[in-house]
């Protein structure tokens, strides 16, 4: 288990998806998540940085999980995701604010991902106020791009909810290249 936060926190790190005490990531355990401790770097997970809490029960652990606690909660009560991956990937967040949703022109983005809803941050201060929306595209998509603010991806694996975020952010480089190059994909 540790491992495997480690090895996809790292790689989130490492590609500029996340920065400094951005991002955090969990996985189900039955009625329980873990999830990264609030404030932990994802570039250096230690084992002290995972926290086990209820999906829907509090207990003595849940005020030192991530702050975006409720949303990983929101998700697991209304999705089959086993594990959740919450990045801030700098191009897939500059586009938010232009594009309604992403379609990857990439194959690779193609294949793995097809479209990738946007999700307007109008009317929410915080995250949680949108954790129900942000769960119910999850049932649909693999990864939902929150407008200025990053991505969920779901999946039955941590590392393929990586994958997701990762292949989003090459799309949406991409997609940001050739708009500054004046193309249209198509
Ligand atoms: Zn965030």
């Amino acid at each position: 288990m540790l491992t495997q936060f480690q090895a996809v926190g790292q790689a989130l790190f490492t590609q500029g998806l996340v920065f400094s005490q951005g991002g955090n990531l969990s996985v189900k355990l039955g009625e329980h998540l873990v999830i990264t401790h609030r404030g932990s770097t994802l570039g250096f997970i230690q084992e002290g940085d995972l926290v086990e809490t209820g999906i829907t029960k509090n207990n003595r652990s849940t005020p030192l999980a991530s702050k975006e606690l409720e949303v990983h909660r929101c998700i697991y009560r209304n999705t089959s995701a086993l594990a959740v991956v919450h990045a801030h990937p700098p191009y897939a967040v500059a586009l938010s604010f232009t594009e309604k949703e992403i379609v990857p022109c990439d194959a690779e983005g193609q294949v793995l991902l097809s479209k990738v809803p946007v999700l307007s941050t109008e009317q929410a201060t915080r995250l949680e106020d949108i954790a129900e929306e942000i769960a119910e595209l999850l049932n649909e998509y693999r990864i939902v791009l929150v407008q200025g603010h990053g991505t969920f991806a779901v999946s039955q694996l941590l590392e393929e909810a990586y994958y997701y975020t990762s292949a989003l952010e090459q799309s949406c480089r991409l997609l940001y290249l050739l708009k500054t190059l004046r193309i249209t994909p198509g």
